[in-house]
């Protein structure tokens, strides 16, 4: 048996009944949806102001209902009507940063996955504390300004889509940099990028075995970064700062990638003991999580995040991917989610995938 993340009390709205299936109306919404409607859930879309008008155009993702809220940040004054609805909440990454980790750790509702990871993932302190300590290769950290060497990349806490990033060719340029909330100085690792979409079951008992469960690999992408992924088409970057251009890491949508075979196993290695560390840190990892790192010409990952919940790349499979294809023809990330939830349900195991 896994650790029971929820008490009977927070599931106690679910009992007897076939739960709901709800998300924020954005980031993996629609692939969240359809792959609840496959499993035969009901769903329900969260929205703030009016409910998204894009859904029309997706009718095998629409939500069932919708449940409006002024803004994001009002809906812990509706959970009970969430509870009410017998709901489970999928979170996403826009889901935890529009209402924020402490709100949406301190929601009274069922949610997919071990809520305690927010913790450990939103603070970039503590994730790296996290991932070395499961020897994970990572950049270089710098403490302070004055240590740094070489290339940096500054970067904010939390999911921020790359937004007010900061490149310095060396510690000079960092004179330029004008921060506007917490941030890290990390070695800027030159390579090639890969976000891995990987799944942590603790109630499979197949497949590639971790912990009480197992580990599956549903997808790979690289996300388009604007406008930094063009930039080098404009030149040198002395010039593009006269020019007022500075390099930003927004990221606009995904593209699909595979990793050279021969490197499957250590993805899977460092995947194995970012999990089994997770366990011992705060009772596990459930679910989808991303690894994204950079492979540098001497084959080394080095790890610069970790996402602990279903990430937007994963859009890009929702009929299957050349990984999750081996596992399930047509498996996506959403429906993996819905199959976790089937099944955990089937074997009075709930409380080891919700909290
Ligand atoms: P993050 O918020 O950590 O996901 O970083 C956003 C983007 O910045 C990534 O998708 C990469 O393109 C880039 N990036 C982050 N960390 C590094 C690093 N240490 N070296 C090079 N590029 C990085």
């Amino acid at each position: 048996m896994g650790t029971s993340l929820a008490s009977p009390a927070r599931l106690d709205c679910l009992s007897g009944r076939t739960p709901t299936i709800a998300t924020l109306c954005s980031h993996s919404s629609l692939q969240i949806f359809h792959a609840a409607r496959l499993e035969g859930f009901p769903t329900l879309g969260i929205a703030s102001g009016s409910p998204p008008r894009f859904y029309d155009a997706f009718p095998l993702a629409r939500p069932d209902r919708f449940l409006t809220v002024p803004t994001i940040k009002d809906l812990p004054a509706v959970q009970d009507r969430l509870r009410d609805a017998g709901v489970i909440i999928i979170p996403h990454g826009s889901f935890v940063e529009y209402l924020g980790a402490q709100e949406f750790n301190r929601l009274d509702v069922p949610v997919f996955g071990n809520r305690a990871v927010i913790e450990w993932e939103s603070d970039r302190r503590k994730s790296r504390e996290w991932l070395e300590s499961a020897g994970c290769p990572m950049p270089k950290r710098y403490e302070d300004a004055s240590e740094v060497d070489g290339p940096v990349i500054l970067k904010y806490y939390g999911a921020k889509g790359g937004k007010g990033y900061f490149l310095a060719k060396n510690r000079a340029a960092l004179a330029d940099f004008h921060p506007t909330g917490p941030y890290v100085i990390q070695e800027y690792v030159l390579g090639t990028r890969y976000y891995m979409h990987f799944f942590y079951s603790p109630i499979s008992d197949r497949g590639y075995r971790v912990g009480t469960g197992s580990l599956e690999l549903l997808g790979m992408d690289r996300r388009d970064e604007a406008n930094i992924d063009e930039l080098y088409k404009l030149g040198a970057q002395e010039e593009l700062l006269q020019a007022g251009i500075r390099p930003t890491f927004v990221v606009t949508g995904n593209v699909p990638v595979v990793l050279r075979e021969s490197l499957l196993p250590e993805a899977f290695d460092l995947a194995a003991r970012v999990v089994e560390r997770s366990i011992e840190l705060f009772g596990g990892m459930v679910g989808p999580f991303c690894v994204e790192g950079i492979m540098t010409e001497e084959l080394e990952f080095k790890v610069f995040e970790i996402s602990s919940r279903i990430v937007a790349g994963t859009n890009l499979f929702i009929s299957g991917s050349p990984y999750a294809d081996l596992i399930e023809p047509g498996l996506s990330t959403g429906r993996r989610i819905a199959q976790e939830i089937h099944r955990a349900r089937a074997a009075g195991r709930l409380d080891e995938v919700l909290s």
